[in-house]
């Protein structure tokens, strides 16, 4: 990599201004907010130790939700400082706010070792305005910039690219932090020129976002096994009856294109043989979030073409776990991004976690590289029980697509060159 790292710098004493992503999933309970997955923050541990025993002052500054530049309680990051204190087995202090007198008081108190984490940089508007002015209070605590949220790397953000000008105009070091370069490594050299066969498994809800990786997919992909709310949207392109699926009507001309592209190159392109559908049906209440609360009714295995008008795809079915699952375990490199149902619910869960399952068998048995994007695909695979047995991780969901796109992405960009 042709990046600076955490590795290459001297930090002994200096402040590090340490961008990480722990925009992890929270949860209300009991009036409190509570984290459901930690991997997010245990990711940034190598980073963190390595910096902590080279006598580095590190302060951590990062982002949870869409807070629109208002003091939203429930987006503190507080609950991450006790969590990362749980894991580290040390003390991390953290201040209520990310700029201003507090911070650069509490910094200037840190001994080498020390860690200080700050309040979500979203409070601020001018962090996803990438403000240069607020970039540079940021920065009045920063001698080095590292940069290891990878997740947050595709935005131009104060924070993650703003900051690094900054601490670069001033003649300072702008380093990869361990999981960046491991990001960088996996979702980039490793599948420039991939093991073959090379299986890419997308689906999800985000379907927009993914028609466009599927066309940059398609020039390296052996195979591409379509799952998720995505496969209905493809469906509709074929001229398929989608029922009362999750589908991007607009994107239906994408999908034709993606389906001729994969024909004249010769991709294995796989839709599902077949589904779980289940019938929406309206309770008549509202949940927290003033929403009608839909449940799906009536979970049954489609094994037609066409979908039932009442009810919409929830997963795959039998036949297509099976064959996807095939493809999978002859393969030497697997892309994983986006679950193949509504996984949260454990009744469509079972066609998300056996190709999990086969991801694995590909990995332990065929000797593959597999590779998870995808902040939900990640959650599904951690719990199925099977995190520590794929090669691969991502914490970046976004930033991880943009990145297969083969887009440059802002945050990397800001990093000095070795
Ligand atoms: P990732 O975070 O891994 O990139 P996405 O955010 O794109 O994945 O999609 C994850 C979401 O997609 C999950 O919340 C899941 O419930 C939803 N999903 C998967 N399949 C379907 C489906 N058939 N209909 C509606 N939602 C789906
Ligand atoms: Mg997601």
């Amino acid at each position: 990599m042709a990046k600076l790292t955490v590795r290459d710098l001297t930090v002994r004493g200096t402040r590090v201004f340490t961008r990480v992503d722990y925009n992890v999933p929270m949860e209300e309970k009991d009036g409190q907010m509570v984290i459901n997955d930690d991997t997010r923050i245990r990711e940034t541990l190598p980073t963190l130790e390595l910096l902590i025993e080279n006598g580095a002052k590190i302060i951590l500054a990062a982002h949870l939700g869409r807070p629109k530049g208002k003091r939203e309680p429930s987006m503190s990051l507080r609950p991450a400082a006790a969590k990362l204190a749980d894991l580290l087995c040390r003390p991390v202090a953290f201040v209520d706010d990310c700029i201003g007198e507090k911070v650069e008081k509490t910094a200037d108190l840190l001994k080498p070792g020390d860690i200080l984490l700050l309040e979500n940089v979203r409070y601020y508007n001018e962090e996803e305005a990438n403000d240069r002015a607020f970039a540079e209070k940021l920065a009045k605590v920063a001698d080095v910039y590292v940069n290891d949220a990878f997740g947050a790397a595709h935005r131009a953000h104060a924070s993650t690219e703003g900051v690094a000008r900054v601490v670069a105009a001033r003649g300072g070091q702008c380093a990869a932090g361990l999981l960046m370069e491991r990001e960088l490594k996996f979702l980039g050299d490793e599948l420039e020129n991939p093991d073959r066969p090379f299986v890419v498994i997308l689906g999800g809800a985000k379907v927009s976002d993914k028609i466009n990786v599927i066309d940059r997919l398609l020039e390296k992909a052996d195979a591409i096994l379509i799952g998720g709310a995505m496969a209905y949207t493809f469906k509709l392109a074929q001229g398929f009856k989608v029922g009362k699926s999750l589908v991007e009507a607009d994107k239906v001309e994408v999908a034709k294109a993606a389906l001729a592209k994969a024909k004249t190159r010769e991709v294995e392109f796989l839709l599902p043989a077949d589904d779980v559908v289940a019938t929406p049906v309206d309770t008549g209440k509202l949940n927290k979030k003033g929403k009608p609360v839909i449940e799906m009714q009536n979970p049954r295995v489609n094994r037609e073409a066409n979908l039932p008008d009442d009810a919409g795809g929830v997963d795959i079915g039998p036949a297509t776990v099976k064959a996807y699952s095939e493809a999978v375990c002859r393969a030497k490199t697997v892309l994983w991004n986006g679950p193949m149902g509504i996984f949260e619910d454990a009744r469509f869960a079972e066609g998300t976690f056996a190709i999990a399952r086969a991801v694995v068998d590909a990995t332990q048995q065929n000797g593959a590289k597999s590779i998870i994007g995808g902040g939900d695909s990640v959650k599904a695979v951690n719990q199925a029980g099977l995190g520590r047995q794929v090669t691969f991780m991502s914490t970046g969901g976004g930033a991880s697509l943009e990145f297969l796109e083969g887009k440059e992405l802002p945050g990397v960009a800001a990093l000095s060159e070795k």
